[in-house]
């Protein structure tokens, strides 16, 4: 069995597996998949992150003014839930598709790099952690989210590859795509979650390291039970 973990006032067995990486590195292709294996929940930070972001554009809030984006996330519901389909819900409306959007995307690393959200945010998930096992998705989450996680992978592929994955993505979704935009897109992220002062995106002394991008979505979740299996039996 792996490793409990003291929660409350009892001994529960909790497993919590962390999944940090850039944007398009499978990580959440492969946190679905995993959580469903395993019978355990999946809880997509990322979508977190866009649906506070969605709500800040649509109520127009001046996205510099860091107590109005604090007030932001303490007022806000954001729920997430999975019956086959996983939905995400912002003060009770469902905003699944809509936090995919262009303008979501180009916006989320603002406030994602404000210091007052990312702390709601990491104790909304923390709390979540602490009551069910849990594999989770994000920048953070092996630093700041869960450091004691049972298992921290750092999923990674070519900038190209990533780029390739998202376009294919947003075709699907019904955008119109200029490959090189996305390309932009992506390369901007990557630098604003890495390098902004709190809840960077790095890899942890702790990470394990997988490269996906000559590697398709059954082969990387293979690799990452097969993993996860061989620490379960020499535990
Ligand atoms: O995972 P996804 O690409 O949907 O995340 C969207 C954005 O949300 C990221 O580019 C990042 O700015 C932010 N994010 C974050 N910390 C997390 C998850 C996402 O800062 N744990």
């Amino acid at each position: 069995m792996l490793k409990c973990k003291q929660v409350h006032e009892g001994e529960v067995n909790i497993m919590q597996i962390a999944i940090d990486g850039p944007a398009g590195a499978g990580k959440s292709t492969l946190a679905r998949k995993i959580a469903e294996k395993l019978g355990i929940l999946y809880i997509d930070t990322g979508a977190m992150y866009r649906a506070l972001t969605w709500k800040a554009l649509n109520d127009k809030v001046n996205l510099k003014d860091k107590k109005i984006l604090r007030e932001l996330a303490d007022n806000t519901s954001i729920t997430l839930t999975y019956d086959g389909v996983l939905k995400t819900y912002c003060d009770g409306h469902e905003v699944t598709e809509v936090i995919r959007s262009p303008e979501v995307s180009r916006w989320v690393p603002v406030i994602a790099a404000d210091e007052g959200v990312r702390q709601v945010m990491v104790s909304k998930q923390q709390q979540i952690a602490r009551e069910t096992s849990v594999v989770m998705d994000g920048r953070d989450i092996g630093l700041c989210v869960l450091p004691d996680a049972d298992f921290k992978f750092y999923l990674t592929a070519s900038l190209e590859e990533r780029a390739r994955r998202r376009a294919k993505e947003m075709v699907i979704q019904g955008y119109r795509v200029d490959f090189e935009e996305v390309k932009d897109e992506i390369r901007g992220r990557d630098q604003s979650d890495s390098q902004r002062e709190v809840g960077a995106l790095k890899v942890l002394p702790d990470s394990i390291i997988i490269d996906t991008s000559d590697l398709n979505a059954d082969e990387v979740v293979d690799k990452v039970l097969s993993i996860i299996a061989e620490k379960g039996n020499a535990v």
